[in-house]
């Protein structure tokens, strides 16, 4: 598993404001998100979601599409919820 935790808040400092946060044990892995993410953030390793914080734009898209509610918008940066 890779860690873009570093890249993220040096690059991109609206990661401060909010993030997408993944609670894997809702998470049923169905791609879902994934198929919608127009910058292609999102990656499915078997039974693992990963997000890349660094291009995700914070569009929600993903957190509109998850059936299960398995995505939410949480403040600060992405270091403050683990996923
Ligand atoms: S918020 Fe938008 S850009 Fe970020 S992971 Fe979700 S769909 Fe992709
Ligand atoms: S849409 Fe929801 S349940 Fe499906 S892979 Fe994404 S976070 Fe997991």
């Amino acid at each position: 598993m890779f860690n873009l935790r570093k890249t993220t808040r040096a690059r991109n400092s609206n990661a401060l404001l909010h993030h997408v946060a993944i609670d894997q044990d809702l998470c049923n892995w169905c791609g879902a998100c994934v198929s919608v993410c127009p910058p292609d953030s999102l990656f499915l390793y078997e039974e693992w979601l990963a997000i890349d914080h660094e291009t995700c734009t914070r569009c929600e898209r993903c957190v509109k599409m998850c059936p299960v509610h398995a995505l939410h918008m949480a403040a600060g940066s992405p270091e403050s919820t683990p996923s």
